[in-house]
């Protein structure tokens, strides 16, 4: 009797199938390559990752290693025909409805919109550069409840003047007709957060979200982000190059390095045990409070490899103290750790998770 022939499942089917019910994103195989005058340039290459209900997930590595195409990736603000699309799949589950993989959605459909925005936002860096300077602060908040909610004007302005109060804008009746260049870098970035809960997001993308502020400021928005991350129970993908804002907020950490995920973990394990030598390498490069005070900062020798030139094998043997043989011939393939994290690099392997070093 011939065997009926079931259908291959997809990856997103698959990925589908294999989330978790406290999982809101799951992101499998994801590879994101640019079309440039010197070649094509692979800026994310394989990356999996998979965001928890409630969770705040660091992703961090030096610029150009792919956090924010990743993020970029989620709410496919990538175009063509710099950015070919995305291949890979990114399983989104809705407040409504079965998990979509966004990857298959129009990129401005009707579908996609209503997810980018109200289900999903993202605040930037560069606040100044993406606020618009020739409207209000409380114009640009009202049109993003306009857009998503079915409200008047009047309504609007007061979720607007709501919502200013509540990431902690001084004078918000006074502040709500201001435009951004009267306003300091921590004022304009609480309204970038203001627009970006405008709906009541479930997950909220922050791509360096204190980077371009002072220390003090810095402060007092991780502190508001850590309230709404309690109050809302939305889930947080925490873009930085900062290892301490990650120890300050994130629940699990991905090390990123060439585009891809080097080691992802808990975050105390990750503090306390780091395993990739990338990772290690970026904590003797930051001064922290247990080195002795006369010890000196360690870099990590050599810098990045051009994107057009990835050295074969592990991309990091360029500038890693332990590269051997083995190295130079093979990429490293992801291997889970006792505590339940993955790391990618060949002292470490499915018969001795904890490595030789
Ligand atoms: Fe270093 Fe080799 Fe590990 Fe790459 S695989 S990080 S080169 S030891």
């Amino acid at each position: 009797m011939a065997c009926e022939m079931l259908p291959i499942p997809t990856a997103s089917e698959y990925t589908m199938n294999s989330m978790n019910s406290d999982e809101i994103l799951k992101i499998e195989a994801l590879h994101v390559t640019f079309s440039t005058e010197r070649g094509p340039v692979r800026a994310v290459n394989g990356v999996s990752l998979s965001l928890k209900r409630g969770e705040v997930l660091g992703v961090v590595g030096e610029s150009g290693c792919g956090k924010t195409v990743t993020g970029r990736s989620i709410i496919r603000l990538l175009s063509e025909p710099q950015a070919q699309t995305p291949q890979g799949s990114i399983v989104y589950r809705p407040r409504i409805g079965e998990p979509v993989d966004v990857l298959k959605l129009e990129q401005f459909g009707k579908e996609m919109c209503h997810l980018r925005g109200k289900e999903i936002a993202m605040i930037f860096q560069e606040p100044m550069t993406s606020l618009t300077p020739v409207y209000t602060v409380g114009k640009q908040i009202m049109e993003k409840i306009l857009t998503h909610a079915d409200v008047d004007k009047a309504e609007a302005r007061a979720q607007a003047l709501e919502l200013l109060k509540r990431v902690g804008i001084s004078a918000p009746e006074q502040r709500i007709d201001e435009y951004p260049h009267q306003m300091s870098g921590g004022m304009r970035q609480r309204v970038m957060i203001a627009i970006a809960l405008a709906c009541d997001p479930q997950v909220l993308i922050a791509d360096e979200p204190t980077t371009a502020l002072d220390v003090t400021v810095q402060a007092q928005i991780l502190a508001l982000m850590r309230d709404l991350k309690s109050n809302m129970n939305s889930s947080i993908l925490l873009i930085t190059h900062d290892l301490g804002v990650i120890g300050e907020m994130a629940d699990s950490v991905a090390v990123m390095y060439m585009g891809r995920v080097v080691e992802y973990a808990d975050s105390v394990t990750l503090f306390t045990k780091p395993r990739h030598p990338y990772t290690r390498g970026l904590f003797r490069s930051i001064p922290l409070l247990t080195k002795n005070e006369t010890s000196r900062l360690e870099p990590i020798a050599g810098t990045v490899p051009e994107p057009y030139a990835v050295p074969s094998g592990c991309p990091f043997r360029t500038r890693c103290p332990h590269a051997m043989p083995v190295c130079e011939k093979h990429d490293p393939p992801p291997v889970v750790t006792r505590d339940g994290g993955t790391v990618r690099c060949w002292l470490y392997n499915d018969t001795d998770p904890e490595g030789s070093t």
